[in-house]
Formats: C-alpha cells, sequence, structure tokens
C-alpha cells in the first residue's frame, strides 16, 4: 500500500511530505513535494525512477530549494528521487526486486515494491496532471549529449498531441530533441511499461530528458538541467517567467534501430571522436582492441548510416554485439 505523510495533494502552498510504500516487510520513502495556488496548470516532475542517473535528482532539488511557492500558478508535484532503493545501490534497478521500474508502468498497488511504486505514480499523480516531464540520464554505461526524447507521431495518440509535445521538447531548450521510434518485437513495443507510454495513453504531453550519463554529473549537465525545469514551469504557465533558450528552438532529430552500433568484436573500446560528430556511412568512429594483441590490428567500428554521434558506451571495455554508439538523423517535421 501506498501512504502519503505530511502532504495533501489538494491543498495550496508548499508542502513537502514522503510516500511511505510497503511490500510486506520491505518499504521505501520517497520525498514529494507540493506547490502552487491550486488554480491552473498542473504539472508533474520526475527523476531518479534509475538508480545510476543524476542529473535530473539534484537538478530538480537545487529548483525546488529556490521556488517561490507564491510566484507558481496551478501546482507543481515533484518526486525528485522515485526509487531510493536503486540509488542506494548505485544500479538502474532496484536491488529489492530485480525489477526496472521505467518498464513496470502502470504498476500493480497489489505487486511488488517497484511495481507499488509505478502504481501509486499512475493512479494519484498522473491523474491530476495535464503533463509529465521525466528526468533521466544515460547511467553508468552511457553518455549522452543531453537531450529530450520524444516519440514519432505514429505511437502517439495524435498528430496535435505530437505538436504539442514538440513545443514542450523546444522548450526545454537542450541542444538536441531526438525523436524515438520504439521497436517493436512479436506485437509489443520495447515502450511497454513506461511511464512515457503510459502518460501518452492517457492524451498527455510526456518528456523524458536524457542530460547526460556516465554515472555521475558536470556543472554543465546539472545547470542544462536546472534552466530545462525552470523554462518547463515557465512553458505550461505555472510561472510568469520568459522561456530561455539559448539559440533559439532547434529542429528534432530522429534515432531509429539502424542508428544503433554494435560491437563487431569484444576488447578495449576506443570510441575516436567527440559526441556531437557529424559521421557518414561508412566512416570509422571506433576501434577495438583486442585484450591479447600487441595493438598492430585493432578492428574499425564504422558508422552504419550518415548522422550525428549522438551516444557512446561509457565503459571502455565490451562484448561482442555489445551496444557500443547511436547515430541520430535529421526528422522530417
Ligand atoms: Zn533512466
Amino acid at each position: 500500500m501506498a501512504e502519503l505523510q505530511g502532504i495533501d495533494l489538494d491543498r495550496p502552498g508548499r508542502q513537502t511530505g514522503t510516500v511511505e510504500i510497503r511490500d510486506g516487510s520491505d518499504s521505501v520513502r520517497i520525498p514529494i513535494v507540493s506547490i502552487g495556488d491550486g488554480e491552473g496548470p498542473n504539472l508533474f516532475i520526475n527523476a531518479g525512477s534509475h538508480g545510476d542517473e543524476y542529473e535530473g535528482p539534484i537538478a530538480l532539488r537545487n529548483v525546488l530549494r529556490d521556488l517561490d511557492p507564491g510566484g507558481i500558478r496551478g501546482q507543481l508535484i515533484a518526486i525528485p528521487s522515485l526509487n531510493p532503493p536503486a540509488a542506494r545501490a548505485i544500479a538502474r534497478t532496484s536491488p529489492i526486486d530485480n525489477i526496472d521500474l521505467n518498464r513496470a508502468f502502470p504498476g500493480k498497488a497489489d505487486g511488488s515494491l517497484s511495481q507499488r511504486i509505478a502504481a501509486f505514480v499512475s493512479e494519484v499523480i498522473v491523474p491530476r496532471c495535464k503533463a509529465v516531464v521525466d528526468l533521466h540520464a544515460a547511467g553508468r554505461d552511457y553518455q549522452f549529449e543531453p537531450y529530450v526524447m520524444m516519440h514519432v507521431p505514429e505511437q502517439l495518440q495524435s498528430r496535435a498531441l505530437f505538436d504539442e509535445t514538440l513545443m514542450a521538447a523546444q522548450a526545454f531548450g537542450l541542444p538536441r530533441i531526438f525523436v524515438v521510434e520504439e521497436p517493436e518485437r512479436d506485437g509489443i513495443l520495447s515502450s511497454e511499461g513506461m511511464l512515457d507510454t503510459f502518460v501518452e495513453s492517457l492524451g498527455k504531453v510526456f518528456l523524458c530528458i536524457e542530460a547526460g550519463g556516465a554515472g555521475t554529473t558536470t556543472p554543465q549537465t546539472v545547470a542544462v538541467t536546472e534552466r530545462g525545469i525552470q523554462n518547463m514551469l515557465a512553458h505550461f504557465g505555472l510561472t510568469g517567467d520568459a522561456v530561455d533558450i539559448p539559440g533559439g528552438p532547434i529542429t528534432p532529430s530522429h534515432i531509429h534501430a539502424k542508428g544503433f552500433q554494435f560491437a563487431p568484436v569484444g576488447g578495449l573500446l576506443e570510441i575516436t571522436c567527440e559526441l556531437g560528430s557529424q559521421l557518414a556511412a561508412g566512416e570509422p568512429f571506433a576501434r577495438i582492441h583486442a585484450l591479447d594483441s600487441d595493438g598492430s590490428n585493432p578492428q574499425d567500428c564504422t558508422a552504419t548510416i550518415d548522422g550525428i554521434f549522438a551516444a557512446r558506451r561509457h565503459p571502455a571495455f565490451v562484448e561482442e554485439g555489445g551496444l557500443i554508439g547511436g547515430i541520430a538523423q535529421p526528422f522530417a517535421t
């Protein structure tokens, strides 16, 4: 069961409380904040679904600390660490039930701890809100240029929802927006169980923020996430501030399965281009040195398509077939 302590989501003002969720002897306490006058738009900002992603949990706390409750119309509901057991384990998933929380939506109120956390968000928080911003990062295994992720129009209820989502994505103000087509296997989308899919199925705007990664933060990745959160408050009308996008709104790019790059062999991974580089199909972007080699014949990894080198593996050792990079192409809106 889930119990809200020290907070009443129907009351205006600034409140900080806890959600306590129990499953037998296992329990978790999740911080939750509600700010606003209750008269206007409702926005939910979530962070920390995966325990090894840090920009969102830190940037959201920094923004919450400085928010003037008198300056917020409507209601901001913020959860800066949705998955404390995974955070303590420095892991993507919770060690209590080994479930990926962002594949457990809409959850089960009588399921395992992660499924109960998902059910609380789906049943208590999402129905109250017009839009959801979910703060993620690349975790320990990958590193991204900070980007906003959204889905292709075909995977949303309507073109209008796509357009509304794109406007919000541009307002967040990160260097890139990636429009993603989730692959389908046996009739099941790989986005099955994600908070994204649940919120989008209700016809609401959903943004996934992927800010940095490599299992840590940098001053830049935290700063752009903080600015993005402030921009969301402005864009959805919770503050009277102007949206601040250096350089103006950007056009989105597209990541699809053909852009995923896999290791042709296992070994030491030497990525030879910077994130954000423009690559041509066939151009080497990395090489792999076999552990038993003397360095004389590394295996080149060549780009499968033209595009921007947008994501890379972080640990510099990879098994054969492992995902080592992602290449994005311009998306035609
Ligand atoms: Zn994540």
